[in-house]
């Protein structure tokens, strides 16, 4: 199949043709033809499969097919992303797609300033790409009209509600015209995304593609067992001796993501670290600095690494295991793409047992384990629970048994042993900035 079998009109096939695409993925084959005949839908898709262009093309191809009699420019499609990076993604790609066509679209969120988007608003746009805290800022303001919306779109609707985004998406579809095409996107079906899919779908179109890489023998996946304390100076040697130029490394809290950030700058390496608490423009910078390659290594959380798209990543690094198992696929996900080998190394440490066996037993897979010469670990270590158990990260030295160092959970008996699944609720607070 080409694009042209998809009837896409000569301006989309054109800024398919210069992003040098020549066949559809399978969820934009599948998805296309049901969104032009003016179906809603439910895709199970997950970023990396090309789900936005699978969205974003027949959108575009719809709203410059009917033209509006309104004289001013008003919103008429709305797409919902559950965090910054992905809002600014997806604008970026309606942006690409739709370069020849009239339409304009501006992308709103939280972190940077207001007013500017004000203005963007008020000059009037055609498609409005947002994260739900802003939206909400804005409404509650009266400075975005919603009232001419026909096309609703929900990304990667599994992660907004994990983050707690639940009444804000339905706030917004109380404020949204009855008559418009929807559409959700969601990685998994939980009952949480069946009972949104059944309140806000009529007669839904249904597209499910494989979990990309969950199966995928592109990348080679692998783990090693080493002490806690030892982990990021392992990372370090590993990143020096193999000569990786880029290594995308997570850890499971931002603590640990800037512990580990500092460490790794201070044995010479370059890193930055991508997470909640920073700044939308130092994780623009971070983000940027990692893709053209004037760092080597980014630090990230996984929320935070939603969606970031970077082709053909050769070097995953799980520095600590993420306690979602979920989280593990999404994460390796970002390695082994188009075609190209990836390889995702884990390190673990044996207060990371039960997380390893959880993603085991999520992938149906036992994934292939070592011990490194020199970090062979302690065998007098016992398992501790994670909320207070050691923290790796920025414990470059060669100590064995080390108290709270790293994570932070330490001194913090009270948090939960999920404590890297709170970020998400935090950054909710978009609205506040
Ligand atoms: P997404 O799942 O939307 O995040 O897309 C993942 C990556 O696939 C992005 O880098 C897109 O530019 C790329 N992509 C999307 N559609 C195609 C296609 N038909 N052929 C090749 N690459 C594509």
């Amino acid at each position: 199949m080409t694009f042209t079998d998809l009837n896409l009109n000569e301006s989309l096939l054109k800024a398919i043709h210069d992003q040098g695409y020549t066949v559809p993925t399978p969820v934009q084959a599948q998805a296309i033809p049901f969104i032009l005949e003016g179906r809603d839908m439910l895709a199970g898709a997950q970023t990396g499969t090309g789900k936005t262009a699978g969205f974003t093309l027949p959108m575009l191809q719809i709203l410059s097919d009917k033209k509006t009699s309104k004289p001013h420019r008003k919103i008429r499609a709305l797409i919902l992303t559950p965090t910054r990076e992905l809002a600014a993604q997806v604008a970026e790609s309606v942006k690409i797609y739709g370069k020849y066509l009239p339409l304009k679209s501006a992308v709103i969120f939280g972190g940077v300033g207001i007013n500017p988007q004000i203005t963007m608003l008020r000059n009037g746009i055609d498609i409005l790409i947002a994260t739900p805290g802003r939206l909400l800022d804005h409404v509650g303001q009266g400075t975005v009209d919603l009232s001419a919306v026909e096309f609703f779109i929900l990304d990667e609707a599994d992660r907004m509600l994990d983050m707690g985004f639940i009444r804000d998406i339905r706030r917004v579809i109380t404020i949204l015209p009855k008559a418009r095409q929807n559409l959700l996107f969601s990685a998994t079906y939980s009952d949480d995304i069946k009972a949104l899919a059944s309140t806000l779908l009529r007669n839904p179109a249904e597209v499910e593609v494989a979990r990309r890489n969950t199966s995928s023998e592109l990348v080679k996946q692998s783990v090693i067992h080493v002490d806690c304390k030892r982990k990021s100076a392992l990372l370090g040697e590993m990143i020096g001796k193999n000569k990786w130029e880029q290594v995308l490394v997570f850890t499971r809290t931002k603590h640990g993501a800037n512990k580990l950030t500092e460490y790794l700058q201070k044995i010479g390496i370059t890193a930055a670290a991508i997470h909640g608490n920073k700044s939308q423009a130092a994780r623009t910078k971070a983000l940027n600095d990692f893709k053209c390659s004037s760092v080597r290594v980014l630090v990230a959380t996984d929320i935070a690494a939603r969606g970031i798209d970077i082709d053909a990543l050769p070097h995953v690094v799980n520095f600590e295991l993420p306690n979602i198992a979920e989280d593990y696929v999404h994460r390796i996900g970002r390695t082994g793409r188009a075609g190209c080998e990836g390889e995702a190394i884990s390190l673990v440490c044996v207060d990371e047992a039960d997380y390893l066996r959880g993603i085991e037993k999520l992938i149906n897979k036992k994934l292939d384990s070592s011990i490194i010469e020199g970090y062979e670990p302690d065998p007098s270590i016992k398992a501790e629970p994670i909320q207070r158990g050691r923290g790796g990260a920025g414990g470059g030295g060669g100590g064995n048994r080390g108290g709270n160092g790293g994570g932070d959970r330490g001194g913090k008996p009270t948090q939960k042993r999920d404590s890297g699944r709170h970020e998400p609720k935090r950054r909710d607070n978009d609205r506040r900035h």
